[in-house]
């Protein structure tokens, strides 16, 4: 065992939990204990319950409209706490559903919703779902990023760096463009489910961005075996493009 230690706090995972979003948690563990770093993993199904105090990674994923509305407002009872996390370079990730609640606002087929103002974004309803498989090229990683999205929001970004230029699929606002969103230590994608166990690198570059944060002394990431990982994401880059 290293000394390093990692407290993540997933929110909601009892009404967010679309498309095996879990398995993000699960990578970030299970990469995390491979190199000898333990990790400690809270689940907040309460906004009563929320501490940020030693929180290293929060987890936001994505849910039906009607799960995220009821999170959305929950969480925003806890606006200022969770703005002042991310404000203090906090490591938050926000995932498909997830991303628009991070937002000025979100709108689902009935309501306008306010979202939490941690990012200058705003996301109006389509009425065509974007759904399809996803390839990206972010300058954080070298790694093509996959995934795949099912979402009826279209997502003004303004001034905000994106995660990535998408080469295949949605973004943000429809084909092609810009996708998701870096801001400090702000994660946001619409890219969903286990996008973790996809994209090691991402993967491995966010946990080293919390590392770094808690420890000025963390160097980087012990090399473990990604041959099959590797495998699967470029299995799925042909795929995804046809070749
Ligand atoms: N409920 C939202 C939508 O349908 C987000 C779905 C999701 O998390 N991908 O647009």
């Amino acid at each position: 065992m290293s000394n390093y230690q990692i407290n993540i706090i997933h929110l909601y995972p009892d009404l967010l939990n679309l498309y095996g979003d879990k398995g993000n948690i699960s990578a970030m563990k299970k990469r995390l204990e491979w190199r000898g770093i333990d990790v400690t993993v809270t689940e907040c199904n309460d906004i009563e319950t929320l501490n940020l105090s030693d929180a290293d990674i929060v987890f936001l994923g994505g849910g039906s409209d009607k799960e995220m509305e009821t999170v959305c407002t929950e969480l925003c009872k806890k606006q200022t706490e969770l703005k002042d996390y991310a404000e203090n370079n906090g490591v938050l990730i926000a995932l498909c559903g997830g991303f628009p609640m991070l937002g000025n606002y979100y709108e689902n087929s009935e309501n306008k919703v306010d979202g939490l103002g941690i990012l200058d974004i705003s996301t109006e309803l389509v009425q065509t779902r974007m759904i399809d498989n996803v390839v990206l090229e972010s300058p954080l990683v070298s790694q093509p990023i996959i995934g795949f999205v099912n979402h009826s929001g279209k997502t003004v970004i303004g001034e905000h760096t994106p995660l990535g230029k998408v080469i295949c699929g949605f973004g943000n606002a429809g084909k092609g463009g810009d996708e998701g969103v870096i801001y400090k230590n702000v994660f946001a994608s619409y890219l969903h489910g286990p996008l973790f166990p996809k994209n090691p690198q991402l993967c491995d570059y966010i946990l080293t961005v919390a590392l770094k944060k808690k420890y000025s002394d963390f160097g980087e990431l012990s090399k473990i075996d990604d041959g099959v990982e590797e495998l699967a994401n470029e299995y799925m880059i042909k795929r995804i493009k046809g070749m």
